[in-house]
C-alpha cells in the first residue's frame, strides 16, 4: 500500500511514521506485519503500551467475551462490574501483597492526562504551585504536563510560556552534579528564590530521556528529602511501569512509597487506552468532578487490564522478565559495548539503551535504528539529539525473536563501526 495518502493529507504532526514508514495491517507477539505480509519485530511496542506483546491470546479472549455479551462499553465514571473487578484485582494481586494502601483515580485515557490530575492534585493538596521536575524528563505534551517536559523543542511548541517547574539534573546525566545536595540547598536556604515545591516527579527511569536509571540509593535519599520538608513525591511510571523495570512498579527496587503513582501505556494489557491514579488515600481533597472526562470509562480497558494481571500470574511473567533481562544485560555488554569504548549501555528489566552520544557522528543513533528498519526490526532513538538507540521488547518476547533481533543491532552496529562482524554462536 502506498504511504500517499498520509503524506498529503495527514498532519505534518506525526511523527514515529517517519522513522518506520511502512503500512501496517496485522500484529502478533513480538511481530507486526505490513500490507504485503513483510514481518517486522516489533521492539518499540507501542512505546510501552504493549507490554504483553500484539493481541496477547489470554487478554483477547476475554475481550472478545465481554463484547460477544453485550456487555457495557462506554460508562463515564458510572460503577460498572467491569471497573469494581479491574480494581478489585490490581488490589488484591498489587498492592495488598506489597503492603501499599492507595486510591484509585481513573483519568481521561492518556498518560498526559492523568500527569495532568497529578498536578492538580498535588497543587491544591499542598496549596503550592512549584514542582520540582528533572533534566531529560518526559511526562506528556499538554500544557501541565509540557511544563514538566525538559526536551526544548516540545517546549517551543506550548505557544504560552511554561511556569511552576523547577528542573534538576537527573542523576546519572548531571557529569558528577549533586542534584540532591543541591535539592537540600534550595530548600535550606531563605535566599535560594526558589519556592518551595509542592511535589516532585520523575521517571525512576527516564524512557524517552535516554534510558538513565537512577539508583536505588539516589531514589530513597530524594525520597527522605520530600519526606523531611514536606513534599509530594510522584512517580510518573507510564512507561517504566506495568512490570517493565522487572518489577510491576518501578520503585519497588528502592524501597519506597511514592505518594502519587502515575500509570497509563500497558496498564490495560491490550494497547487500549487507559490511565490512572494511585495515591495516599489522606491525598484525596478532590471535590467531585473536578477532574472530570468523558473517556475515563473507557470498559473494554478495565478487562484487558484485569486479564493482563491475570495473565502474569499465571504465565510466571515476572521471572521470565527477570532471565529475559539477564540475557540482554549480558549480551549488550558482552557483544556490544565490546565493539568500541565510546559505547556505553544503560538499562533494567526489558528497557535498554545503547548509548552513542561518545562518537563524533552525532547521526550515528540514527543511521543504525534506519539499517535495523531495513532489516526489519523497529526500534527508536532517544535521549539527547536522540543519539541512544532504545530497546523496548515486549515482555513476553520470544527468545528465538529476542536473540534475532540483537543479532541485527550488533551485526548493523558493527557494519557501522568498521569492525568485524563476529556473530556469536548461539545467534547462529
Ligand atoms: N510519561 C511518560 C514517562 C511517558 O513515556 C509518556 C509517553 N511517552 C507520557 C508520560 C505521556 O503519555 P501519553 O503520550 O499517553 O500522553
Amino acid at each position: 500500500m502506498l504511504t500517499q495518502v498520509f503524506e498529503t493529507l495527514e498532519s505534518n504532526v506525526r511523527s514515529y511514521s517517519r522513522s518506520f514508514p511502512a503500512v501496517f495491517r496485522k500484529a502478533k507477539g513480538s511481530l507486526m506485519y505490513t500490507d504485503n505480509g513483510d514481518a517486522y519485530i516489533d521492539f518499540l511496542m507501542g512505546a510501552g503500551a504493549l507490554n504483553y506483546g500484539h493481541n496477547n491470546d489470554f487478554i483477547k479472549k476475554q475481550l472478545l467475551d465481554y463484547m460477544t455479551e453485550d456487555y457495557i462499553m462506554q460508562g463515564l465514571d458510572l460503577f460498572t462490574v467491569a471497573k469494581s473487578e479491574f480494581i478489585t484485582t490490581f488490589n488484591e494481586l498489587l498492592l495488598k501483597p506489597r503492603g501499599l494502601h492507595y486510591k484509585f483515580q481513573f483519568c481521561g485515557p492518556t498518560g498526559t492526562n492523568a500527569i495532568e490530575a497529578a498536578l492538580k492534585l498535588a497543587r491544591n493538596y499542598t496549596r503550592r504551585s512549584n514542582v520540582i521536575s528533572f533534566m531529560g524528563g518526559y511526562h506528556g505534551l499538554s500544557q501541565g504536563s509540557l511544563a514538566l517536559t525538559s526536551n526544548e523543542y516540545n517546549r517551543k511548541a506550548a505557544g504560552v510560556g511554561l511556569h511552576n517547574v523547577t528542573f534538576l539534573p537527573f542523576e546519572n546525566n548531571s557529569g558528577g552534579f549533586d542534584s540532591l545536595a543541591y535539592f537540600e540547598m534550595i530548600l535550606e536556604d531563605g535566599h535560594s528564590g526558589i519556592e518551595k515545591p509542592a511535589a516532585v516527579i520523575l521517571e525512576t527511569v527516564q524512557a524517552e530521556g535516554g534510558v538513565n536509571v537512577a539508583s536505588p540509593q539516589w531514589l530513597a535519599k530524594l525520597k527522605a528529602i520530600c519526606e523531611k520538608h514536606g513534599i509530594l513525591f510522584i512517580a510518573d511510571d507510564i512507561q517504566i511501569g506495568c512490570g517493565r523495570s522487572g518489577d510491576f512498579f518501578s520503585f519497588e527496587r528502592a524501597g519506597i512509597v511514592p505518594d502519587i503513582v502515575v500509570l497509563s501505556k500497558s496498564l490495560s494489557g491490550y494497547g487500549l487506552p487507559m490511565s490512572m491514579l494511585l495515591f495516599k488515600p489522606e491525598l484525596d481533597v478532590w471535590q467531585p468532578g473536578e477532574h472530570n472526562g468523558t473517556f475515563r470509562g473507557y470498559q473494554l480497558a478495565f478487562i484487558g487490564g484485569k486479564a493482563a494481571l491475570e495473565f502474569r500470574e499465571q504465565s510466571g511473567l515476572e521471572a521470565a522478565v527477570k532471565e529475559k533481562s539477564a540475557f540482554i544485560n549480558r549480551f549488550l555488554h558482552e557483544e556490544i559495548a565490546t565493539a568500541d569504548e565510546r559505547i556505553r549501555i544503560r538499562g533494567l528489566g526489558m528497557m535498554w539503551g545503547i548509548d552513542l552520544s561518545g562518537f563524533e557522528d552525532t547521526l550515528l543513533a540514527k543511521k543504525i535504528a534506519q539499517d535495523c528498519f531495513k532489516k526489519q526490526l523497529i526500534v527508536e532513538c532517544v535521549g539527547r539529539e536522540d543519539r541512544v538507540i532504545k530497546l523496548l521488547p515486549p515482555l513476553t518476547v520470544e527468545q528465538d525473536i529476542l536473540e534475532k533481533a540483537l543479532g541485527i543491532v550488533h551485526d548493523t552496529l558493527r557494519q557501522h563501526l568498521g569492525a568485524q562482524v563476529s556473530v556469536q554462536a548461539t545467534l547462529a
